[in-house]
């Protein structure tokens, strides 16, 4: 039986095991099928205040597992595949094995949805990024392109204009699922191509490091080749909240409803980071949460007096 179980170990749930350590609950965090979350998989982070000559992703990870570990916080791999939040305590299922926790803390993270190319995932952070604020600054001075046709498409292009020399944005039909202001100011701006219908059907890398794209026409099969030195994805992110359905409060896009910092709809269990938030998504954000989440936590085993 565990005080703390922690769901995820990206920033946000390495940052709650941090504090439950802390305060003497030996949290357990179950490390989910992407250990270390979405800063696993990019390079230089230059926004996480305190390393003003910025890290890599997966050092800083790493830096925060070792400080969780060092306040007695126990790391499991494996994915969750069930849970059982009717009562207390709360019954979870990791890689066959049942854990049973007096409060939880969901910090599952998204995962930004990726074109499905071959390679794709290996140029993450070699010119390829699904975070235009984390990694629009590499880029200064050179062209490159947004994929999508959604707000944050638009947002990410008229954004990334800022350092780029020019954006092309790539979206695979002529119409638009962004708002309409939001495409007319990407419209507006001089630095920003709209390149339509096209999907792309290859990212040039010969040296490892994007070069170009390869794209086709949806409509005419025509074939265009585009020389650039980075590629935004911004085609949405999917909430890792698949098995909290029918069990925690969820918006209909999947992610889970946290109300005053962390509560969920079940007592004792707590939400922290990228699983319920598609507005910030940022590290030191779901830090923060995991933080709230953390002490959320804590207050409730002191109200039930457990800890
Ligand atoms: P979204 O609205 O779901 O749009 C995703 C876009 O990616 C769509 O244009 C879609 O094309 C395209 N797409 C999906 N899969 C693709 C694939 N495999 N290959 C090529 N293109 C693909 O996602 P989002 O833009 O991230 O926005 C998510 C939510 O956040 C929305 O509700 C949005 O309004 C909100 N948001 C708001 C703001 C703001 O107001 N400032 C900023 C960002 C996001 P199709 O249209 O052809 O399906």
């Amino acid at each position: 039986m565990r005080n703390v179980v922690i769901i995820g170990s990206g920033c946000s749930g390495l940052t709650a095991a941090i504090y439950a350590g802390r305060a003497n609950l030996k949290p357990l965090v179950l490390e989910g099928h992407e250990p270390g979350g979405q800063l696993s998989l990019t390079t230089h982070v230059e926004n996480f205040p305190g390393f003003p000559e910025g890290i890599l992703g997966p050092e800083l990870i790493e830096n925060m597992k070792k400080q969780a570990a060092k306040f007695g916080a126990e790391f499991k791999h494996g994915a969750v595949t069930e849970v059982d939040l009717s009562r207390r305590p709360f019954r979870i299922q990791v890689d066959g094995e049942t854990v049973e926790a007096q409060t939880l803390i969901v910090a599952a993270g998204a995962s930004a949805r990726l074109l499905g190319l071959q390679g794709e995932r290996e140029l993450i952070g070699r010119g390829l990024s699904t975070c235009a604020t984390c990694d629009g600054y590499f880029f200064r001075g050179k062209p490159i392109a947004v994929v999508g046709g959604g707000d944050s498409a638009m947002e990410e292009a008229n954004f990334l204009s800022r350092y780029a020399s020019k954006v092309f944005l790539i979206h695979r039909r002529n119409e638009f699922r962004a708002s309409k202001i939001m495409i007319e100011r990407a419209k507006a701006n001089p630095k920003v191509e709209f390149v339509t219908p096209y999907v792309i059907e290859q990212i040039l890398a010969p040296e490892g490091l994007v070069s170009g794209v390869k794209l086709k026409n949806t409509e005419n099969g025509e074939a265009r080749e585009i020389p650039l030195d980075g590629v935004f994805v911004a085609i949405g992110h999917d909430p890792n909240s698949t098995v909290f359905k029918g069990k925690l409060d969820m918006d209909e896009n999947g992610y889970l409803v946290a109300k005053h910092g962390s509560i969920s709809n079940v007592p004792g269990v707590f939400i922290a980071g990228d699983v319920q938030d598609h507005r910030y998504r940022q590290a030191v954000t779901a830090a923060g949460s995991g933080c709230m989440a953390a002490i959320d936590a804590e207050k409730f085993l002191e109200a039930h007096n457990h800890a």
